[in-house]
């Protein structure tokens, strides 16, 4: 069973900032900032990678302007919008969805940090990224 799924066909309960015929945005129920709102396409898919170019621009479209609409009705100072993918980058809910989560300047209950890291040979990098 697909949690996401029972939502979009209405057997689960939740809070809907949007609807149009392929996408749906709901409150997340766990609002890590005030305002967190999730988009899902209405097709099942289980995350970007696996998902057709043509859901993934709609979601993302869907995304771009509920963060802008978020983001000043809530009056945050700037907001993040990103997508899960796979357990080890924090996914939970196999069913792609876009997190729009709103910040504030006080502190919330999200850490985004990109940490310094080992140095790297970029130019080897580039060979593994491009497949070369
Ligand atoms: P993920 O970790 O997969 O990127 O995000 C899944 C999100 O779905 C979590 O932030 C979690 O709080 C939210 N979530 C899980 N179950 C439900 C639910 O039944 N209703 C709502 N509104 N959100 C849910
Ligand atoms: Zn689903």
């Amino acid at each position: 069973m697909c949690v996401f799924c029972e939502i979009i066909k209405g057997n689960i309960p939740s809070a809907k900032v949007y609807e149009d015929d392929d996408v749906l945005a709901i409150l997340d129920i766990s609002q890590v900032t005030f305002g967190h709102t999730l988009v899902m396409p209405k097709k099942h898919c289980a995350n970007i990678l696996e998902a057709d170019e043509e859901t993934v621009l709609k979601c993302a479209a869907v995304a771009k302007k509920l963060a802008k609409q978020i983001v000043e009705n809530t009056k945050a100072t700037g907001v993040n919008v990103l997508t899960n993918c796979g357990e080890s980058a924090g996914q939970t809910v196999d069913h792609l969805h876009f997190h729009i989560i709103p910040r504030y300047d006080e502190n919330d209950a999200i850490t985004i940090k990109f940490n310094p890291s080992k140095e790297q040979d970029l130019g080897q990098v580039l060979k593994v990224v491009k497949g070369e």
